[in-house]
């Protein structure tokens, strides 16, 4: 019997690492070019963390995470998601001394779902968490920032900013109450989910995928008309921002995010690129999160994206390109391939990016390797060239070839900086 991956989890080759590169890279490209710096936190975190951060009785904590008892007999989780373990380090490592903070992350999360194409129980992700931004300026301009990372990463089809407010500690309660009262006048007409949601959260009844609700959600009374004065400025004047810099939304009431910490500002971007209308980025504004956790009170707003998406979008568009090496180096001979391990240290060492054949054998089978692992060029080292201290230098794309001394090969070749 083989040992298999566990279900829901899945390796990613090297073939598709040329994508996943290009998605970081951009990434970090971006995010550092609008000021935010990386951070990496830990894989697992007290089992506390996330259920104090994301809500005890959200799904994700209900049912999704992976918690165990270490030896020590502590209750761990597998983090779920990333702002919590980024709240965490920033109160931790007292951080509100140093406002503005903002960081980005990236990396695998962990959730028990029922695995389905394109969902994984280890999946990725990456986001940005700003803290000590009040106004709605970092809410639009955070929004810009993603929609400028989709646009250099060539996903700028069919996009639609959507957002919406969650109101804060002071209107949501009230709003709660109305929304509460409404949906149990008319609860026989819910899914089952829903009824049993209707007393801990009425809120996820709102974005229930399920006719029934969709059709009573539409009629119930929406967050955005019952905010306060704070909070109604605040999403009016993201609108006026988002609007002075020409960047298209609509305005979904409809949209309460999974996660129990929002307030104001929640925001997803979606695309029709794979089909359905799916969802590349989304987030929001937590400005009570901090001081809940245990901190000083501090605004704060982020986002998140999932990398299997933007991956295999990224795929499509980027057909072909496979991860290449620059140059490889054939030896034939004995003699040749000794030669070669001394010739190829030298050169790396002169900033030449070089492979070697690993296996070596007849001229012919190296090539045919060379040729899959898609060189732009081959240096040849045989007895011939082995004696003129030279090597013959192929180019795979004409096939041109030229000899070229062992001293030049350096300035000729070298690219490594
Ligand atoms: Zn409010
Ligand atoms: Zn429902």
């Amino acid at each position: 019997m083989t040992i298999t991956t566990v279900r829901g989890v899945r390796d990613i080759l090297p073939e598709e690492m040329v994508v996943w590169h290009a998605l970081e890279q951009s990434a970090r490209q971006i995010f550092t070019a609008y000021g935010y710096r990386e951070i990496r936190t830990p894989l697992f975190e007290k089992t506390e963390l996330f259920a104090r951060a994301v809500g005890a009785t959200s799904d994700i904590v209900e049912k999704e995470m992976y918690t165990f008892s270490d030896r020590g007999g502590d209750s761990l989780s597998l983090r779920p998601e990333g702002t919590a373990s980024v709240v965490r380090s920033f109160i931790e490592n007292n951080l509100h001394r140093s406002l503005p903070w903002a960081v980005y992350y990236m990396g695998p999360m962990f959730r028990y779902e029922r695995p389905q194409k394109g969902r994984y129980r280890q999946f990725h992700q990456m986001g940005c968490e700003l803290f000590g931004a009040e106004g709605p300026l970092a809410d639009a301009e955070m929004m810009a920032m993603i929609l400028r990372l989709l646009r250099t990463l060539q996903i700028d089809d069919s996009l639609t900013l959507e957002i919406n407010s969650l109101g804060c500690g002071t209107c949501r309660a009230p709003y709660r109450e109305g929304l509460f009262a409404f949906l149990q006048a008319r609860q026989e007409q819910l899914c089952d989910n829903c009824r049993q949601r209707l007393q801990r959260n009425p809120l996820r009844i709102l974005d229930c995928k399920n006719e029934g609700c969709r059709a009573i959600a539409r009629q119930a009374p929406a967050m955005k008309d019952a905010l306060c004065v704070g909070c109604a400025d605040h999403f009016s004047g993201l609108q006026a921002l988002l609007d002075g810099m020409g960047l298209p939304y609509t305005v979904n009431p409809l949209m309460v995010r999974g996660l129990d910490y929002y307030t104001r500002t929640a925001f997803e971007v979606t695309t029709t690129a794979l089909g359905a209308q799916n969802a590349v980025a989304a987030g929001g504004r937590y400005d009570g999160l901090v001081a809940e956790m245990g901190g000083q009170a501090v605004p704060a707003i982020g986002f998140a994206m999932g990398m299997e998406r933007l991956a295999l979008l990224l795929e499509g568009k980027r057909a072909g390109k496979s991860g290449q090496v620059g140059n490889y180096l054939v030896a034939v001979g004995d003699a040749a391939t000794r030669q070669a391990l001394l010739l190829a240290e030298e050169w790396r060492a002169a900033g030449v990016p070089l492979q070697m054949d690993w296996l070596g054998g007849s001229l012919k089978a190296q090539l045919r390797r060379a040729d899959r692992a898609a060189a732009s060029q081959v240096l040849i080292l045989a007895e011939r060239e082995l004696a003129e201290r030279a090597v013959l230098v192929k180019d795979m794309r004409d096939g041109g070839q030229r000899l070229l001394p062992w001293e030049e090969v350096a300035a000729v070749l070298g690219a490594l900086r």
